[in-house]
């Protein structure tokens, strides 16, 4: 039975066939268009998504990686600007700032939500910080009135990194749609996944979609007239035309996800030893990640492996730990709550298409493992 998978972390296929002519259809449309790099299936989706999150405009790139630094772009971000984030987050978010220049200044996170501590953002700012990028983290809203309070007296922007959390909802307002741009992933392994790379940026600020519009595509203004400097950045016509069609589904996915969450709640929340996730009373979040928390971490990894049960970590070492953000000189001990949660976060299998009796399984491996050390 040894590392024979059981329950997988994600299963891709499964998914794949629940809709599969439909995404066949799909794609032979494109091709039968052969609208392949922008076009109509790309600005089809666009106008969708822009209405799932409850935003004026939407621009379909190619990355959630380009999506935060399109938009620190579009928003003058450069050289010799600071922009506040968090330190436990995928490294794209420190990516984007860096790659436009700009420093990183990590502000530590809140111990229940692990999305960014409000408190701490006032003492982090400079006369160079220029934006503030929050991160959705696990698919769960960061504290975004009290994040935009702090941006709004300061005249800072707001990049909402919504990479982990399409469809969550802050209060009644769906995330992306509250700060001056959010950025979206569609990597295949989030909750709506392209199938290759993807992302989008959605914004109510026409000055900020356009500025996208034109960076995104070689800086045209109209055809061969580059008035600026941009890049290529363009969402695929297939990738369009796929999450066209996943995005109905989307919303069912995300309840599905909701309701496996709440079993391993119910399931776990009085097994000592560990933490279960704690949603904030202003969230409703879409469960991208399930992550637990324990102090023996690395022991329970390791037996639910042995065990047939693919678990993750997200993410083991914060970003200011990492050898890529050395020159920042942060050593340990600079961010207390994301180094801790680092050791102790434990990422256990949720996606739509997972039974509630893989997850009773999980559930009840957990309680074996931590009865035998
Ligand atoms: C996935 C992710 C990104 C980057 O998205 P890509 O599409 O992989 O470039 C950025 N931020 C967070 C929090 C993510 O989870």
């Amino acid at each position: 039975m040894k590392n024979n998978v059981i329950v997988p972390f994600i299963d891709l296929k499964k998914q794949h066939n629940s809709i599969k002519d439909e995404i066949e259809k799909a794609i032979k449309a494109v091709f039968e268009g052969s609208s392949f790099s922008g076009g109509e299936f790309a600005s089809n989706f666009e106008e969708e998504f822009a209405a799932f999150c409850n935003c004026r405009f939407a621009i379909g790139v190619g990355s959630g990686t380009d999506a935060i630094w399109l938009s620190l772009l579009a928003l003058g971000v450069t050289k010799g600007d600071e922009v506040i984030t968090v330190p436990n987050t995928f490294i794209a978010t420190a990516e984007a700032i860096s790659f436009c220049g700009a420093k990183p200044v990590f502000v530590d996170v809140d111990e229940k939500t692990l999305t960014m501590n409000p408190q701490l953002i006032e003492p982090a700012i400079t006369d160079k910080t220029k934006a503030i990028i929050p991160v959705h983290l696990h698919g769960q809203p960061a504290d975004m009135y009290n994040i935009l309070s702090v941006a709004k007296k300061h005249g800072l922007f707001v990049i909402e990194d919504a990479c982990q959390a399409h469809g969550a909802i802050y209060k009644n307002q769906p995330v992306g749609s509250m700060g001056h741009t959010g950025c979206f992933s569609f990597y295949p392994g989030k909750n709506i996944g392209a199938c290759g790379e993807a992302g989008i940026v959605v914004t109510n600020m026409e000055k900020v979609d356009y500025d996208i519009r034109i960076l995104h595509d070689h800086g045209q203004t109209d055809k061969n007239n580059h008035s600026i400097i941009g890049w290529n950045s363009r969402m695929d016509g297939l990738q369009g035309a796929i999450l066209s069609v996943k995005l109905k589904y989307l919303p069912a996915w995300n309840e599905t996800r909701r309701h496996r969450a709440e079993l391993y709640n119910t399931y776990l929340s009085h097994v000592s030893g560990i933490t279960i996730p704690q949603i904030a009373d202003y969230a409703k979040s879409v469960c991208h990640i399930y992550a637990i928390q324990s102090q023996k971490r690395d022991a329970l990894l390791n037996d639910l492996f042995e065990n047939g049960i693919q678990c993750g970590i997200h993410y083991p070492v914060p970003i200011h730990l990492q050898k890529a953000y050395r020159h920042l000189n942060l050593g340990e001990g600079s961010y207390p709550v994301a180094e801790k949660c680092a050791n102790k976060l434990l990422s256990l299998p949720i996606f739509p298409e997972i039974n509630p009796s893989q997850i009773e399984h999980v559930a009840h491996r957990i309680k074996l493992s931590l009865h035998s050390y």
